[in-house]
């Protein structure tokens, strides 16, 4: 009967469904698991003003030491624990730890600003603006000391309510940057909607060294002085680069020239050679004019 078929259909639906649940339960518990072992771990890439070659800064990125499988790269499984949700715990976790940094650091005053990345996942499934406002009160922090990394493409869909949440935590102090600038299609569209603080350009999209290249990254630095934003660039690796950045008026980098991302207690190694570090430069202004 027609029933019939839709009972098989029904009950086959059902059964295949749990699977999938189940499955990714137990990814779930297991990466809990990872968690509470303390196989995640944040290590630190500085960022420098590439006049005075000093650090001013650095971004938080997360490392996984998995236990069989050695150090893996997040571009293996930030992706997937976008998928199955799992990358709200671990960039909370990852959140909690940079604070903590700053806290410990804020105490021996040696502050710098670090940045860490946010999801799009974690903006439509987190109260973000809840979460870093009641960090900066347990640790006892200045908003601007924690800047938040938002990655072009995380604009591309439901962008009124990213600009809305986004627009949230700047009026309460926190700094966002725009990461991976350049890597979309939607980036000059979106500029001309949300008020953002730095855009952050990725050199690696754009590591040919013909002329047309040089143009666009121009033309980018031209455009973020004429809307009053600061610029960082990113994936620098080579001296030309530096030159050709300074020229255009470009004062900030971040890339493998100065450092690679590093464990944290090298990046506070780092930090005690006080002729590394300006304390003080950490406007992340825009020009040498
Ligand atoms: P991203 O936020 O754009 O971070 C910069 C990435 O570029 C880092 O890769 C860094 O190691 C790499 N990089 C920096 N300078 C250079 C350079 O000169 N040359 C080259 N070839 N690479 C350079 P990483 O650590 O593998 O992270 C990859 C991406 O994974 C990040 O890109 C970010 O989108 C994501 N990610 C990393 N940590 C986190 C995290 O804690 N939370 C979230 N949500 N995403 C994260
Ligand atoms: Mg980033
Ligand atoms: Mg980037
Ligand atoms: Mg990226």
């Amino acid at each position: 009967s027609v029933k019939g078929i839709y009972m098989k259909y029904y009950a086959y639906y059902d059964n295949s469904m749990r699977n999938v649940l189940l499955e990714e339960q137990e990814l779930i518990n297991g990466i809990d698991k990872s968690l509470e072992n303390g196989e995640f771990e944040i290590y630190f890439q500085p960022k420098c003003n590439m006049n005075t070659n000093k650090i001013t800064g650095a971004e938080v990125l997360v490392r996984w030491n998995h236990p069989q499988k050695g150090m893996i790269s997040p571009k293996d499984f930030i992706p997937v624990f976008e998928k199955n949700g799992f990358i709200k715990k671990l960039d909370q976790f990852v959140w909690e730890e940079s604070a903590k940094w700053l806290h410990k650091h804020a105490k021996e005053h040696k502050i710098l600003p670090i940045s860490v990345n946010i999801s799009r996942i974690d903006i439509f499934g987190l109260d973000v603006q809840d979460i870093f406002q009641n960090l900066v009160k347990r640790y006892e922090l200045d908003p601007s000391w924690m800047q938040l990394e938002i990655t072009e493409s995380a604009y591309s869909s439901r962008s009124d309510e990213i600009i809305f949440v986004i627009n949230r935590l700047m009026n309460h102090g926190f700094t966002v940057l725009m990461d991976d600038f350049g890597s979309g299609y939607s980036s000059l569209n979106i500029l001309k909607d949300i008020n953002i603080d730095v855009l952050k350009m990725d050199m690696r999209f754009l590591d040919k060294q013909d002329r047309k290249s040089q143009d666009i990254i121009e033309s980018v630095i031209r455009m973020a002085k004429w809307l009053n934003l600061k610029i960082i660039a990113e994936g620098v690796e080579s001296k030309e680069q530096v030159d050709f950045l300074l020229k255009i008026g470009c004062l900030y980098a971040q890339g493998f020239y100065y450092y690679k991302p590093m464990p944290m207690d090298a990046f506070e190694k780092l930090l005690e050679n006080r002729d590394l570090v300006d304390f003080e430069d950490n406007k992340m202004m825009l020009a040498n004019d």
